[in-house]
């Protein structure tokens, strides 16, 4: 009998942060395929009667590349097992959850999907910074850093307004600040760097449009690592010290009470 392949977004990193849903299918996996960034430390109590499969990839080093783990879902589902991709975040969130979906109704395999809290959302959150506040941002945009925005992406995103969160944006965090002051967006837009949201040394690093490369360059940021532009970043509370001390240099704190 074929089996089935469940998606499951399986949040920013920490187990508590798994839906109950999440939980579920785990507990009834015959087969887990997992990633880096979602929650895997405790996989084999949680999946206890699951073999366990790392297809994380790293920056520059797809460990198993994607059209092999679409492989592997389809195999192992067409194999009778239930299978559970458990991917970081929410799976239709720049995760390629989308391409999953696809190979599995390509095979004819019953495929579910199961949302989870996307770092975009929650790592910012994490760090004390709302991406919408009344009167100061009514609209947050969602880009991928992986390569390089075009112009025309660049311009738009600057004149739009509202926060900008970016996923995968560390290496190309300097064209991202170029292309936005080249099209207008001021000097001292407040940006944020939060890194390992959720996780032992999460880590802040905040500065503005002008002086965030420097910043980020100095405190040797890496991934997994989530920008934030925009005025909502001064509104951090509860970040680490370090980050408390340059948004208190950095923001005019005043200019977004109204
Ligand atoms: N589908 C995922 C995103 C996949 S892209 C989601 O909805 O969250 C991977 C990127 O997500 C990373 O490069 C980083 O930008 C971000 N990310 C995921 N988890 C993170 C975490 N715990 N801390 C910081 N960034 C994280």
């Amino acid at each position: 009998m074929t089996g089935r392949v469940t998606l499951v977004g399986g949040g920013p990193g920490r187990e508590d942060l798994l839906t109950l849903a999440a939980v579920r299918a785990l507990a009834e996996a015959d087969v887990v395929l997992y990633d880096r960034l979602a929650p895997h430390e405790r996989l084999a109590e949680l999946a206890p009667g699951a073999e366990l499969v790392d297809v994380g990839k790293r920056p520059g080093h797809h460990a198993v590349p994607q059209s092999e783990i679409e492989s592997l879902l389809v195999e192992h589902a067409l194999a009778g097992n239930h299978v559970v991709r458990l991917k970081g975040g929410d799976p239709y969130v720049l995760g390629r959850g989308s391409e999953e979906v696809l190979a599995c109704h390509a095979a004819g395999v019953r495929v579910e999907v199961i949302p989870g809290v996307t770092s975009a959302v929650a790592v910012p959150g994490a760090a004390g910074i709302p991406l919408t506040h009344r009167g100061v941002s009514h609209l947050f945009t969602v880009v991928s850093g992986h390569a390089p925005l075009t112009d025309a992406e660049l311009a738009n995103l600057a004149g739009l307004g509202g926060t900008i969160v970016v996923l995968m944006g560390v290496n190309t965090l300097p064209q991202l600040v170029a292309g936005l002051a080249r099209h207008g967006m001021r000097a001292d837009m407040p940006v944020a760097i939060v890194e390992r949201g959720f996780r032992a040394g999460q880590r802040t690093t905040v500065g503005d449009l002008a002086d965030i490369v420097v910043a980020a360059g100095r405190a040797r940021v890496s991934s997994p690592a989530v920008v934030v532009v925009g005025e909502v970043v001064r509104l951090a509370h509860d970040g680490d010290a370090s980050a408390a001390d340059l948004m208190a240099r950095a923001a005019g704190f005043a200019a977004v009470t109204s």
